[in-house]
């Protein structure tokens, strides 16, 4: 199946207006030599009107790191996605783990928030993953398959095939630990077998990307598996050059 592989990088809430433009100024002069991956970026909200400036017309696309459920109205410091729209964004990451467990986002709200992403014509980078409890209990799928079929529930399972999933075992965010290549194989193949129980056209075409301490040293041997169809990259994607080294693995 031809899925062009996505490194999408998720800054988090670091740096600073000069070093956004900075790291994005290495990513540019770098990212010509990118030939068989897409790239992205996900910036802090406050800085996408820069992101849009610096990256129209050129190869790397941007989005968001979150979006509210709501359209809009009374909802003090949220962001909608009519908002998103207004800077261009081609994406916005949905259900990251950090959304999850530090702000309480449950299945249902991240599901609806995939929904408003697509009604807003964002591409929502969905995350699901286990924590390292769950591995350890031995429900890792169980997980995956719950997470899955909230949002699938909600947008019926020709909507997941708009989006982009992002496997990302909890217990290997930020915490310099990697999931070995087969056991994200295992379990990308797991999520695509999930898709395929009910689409397998869906299932064929839906990227998949790892997330989770993926760096320039081991970047090549997890996209080298059949189901890693790209990486969301959180630490590695604040330095142009290990961002560049993973954009480079991907070829
Ligand atoms: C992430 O937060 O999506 C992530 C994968 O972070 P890191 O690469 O730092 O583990």
């Amino acid at each position: 199946m031809d899925r062009k592989p996505l490194i999408a990088g998720n800054w988090k809430m670091n740096g600073s207006r000069a070093s956004a433009r900075s790291l994005l100024d290495g990513v540019l002069q770098g990212v010509q030599s990118v030939k068989a991956a897409e790239v992205a970026v996900c910036p802090p909200f406050v800085y996408l009107a820069d992101v849009e400036a610096m990256l129209q017309g050129s190869p790397v696309a941007w989005g968001a790191q979150n979006l509210s459920p709501e359209e809009s109205g009374a909802f003090t410091g949220e962001i909608a996605g009519s908002m998103l729209n207004d800077f261009n964004c081609k994406y916005v990451i949905v259900g990251h783990s950090e959304r999850r467990t530090l702000y309480g986002e449950d299945d249902a709200l991240v599901a609806k928030k995939y929904a408003v992403a697509l009604e807003a014509g964002l591409i929502p980078i969905l995350c699901i993953g286990e924590t390292l409890e769950e591995r350890e209990k031995g429900i890792t799928e169980d997980v995956c398959a719950r997470q899955l079929k909230a949002v699938i529930d909600e947008v019926g399972i020709a909507k997941l095939g708009e989006g982009v999933i992002a496997y990302e075992p909890v217990w290997a965010i930020g915490t310099g630990k990697t999931a070995t290549p087969e056991q994200a194989q295992d379990v990308h193949a797991f999520i695509r077998s999930q898709l395929a129980t009910e689409d397998q056209g869906v299932a064929d075409k839906v990227r998949i990307q790892y997330g989770g301490s993926m760096n320039a040293g081991n970047a090549k041997e997890l996209l080298a598996m059949a189901d890693i169809d790209g990486g969301l990259i959180g630490g590695a994607s604040l330095k142009a050059e290990d961002f560049l080294a993973i954009c480079t693995a991907a070829g």
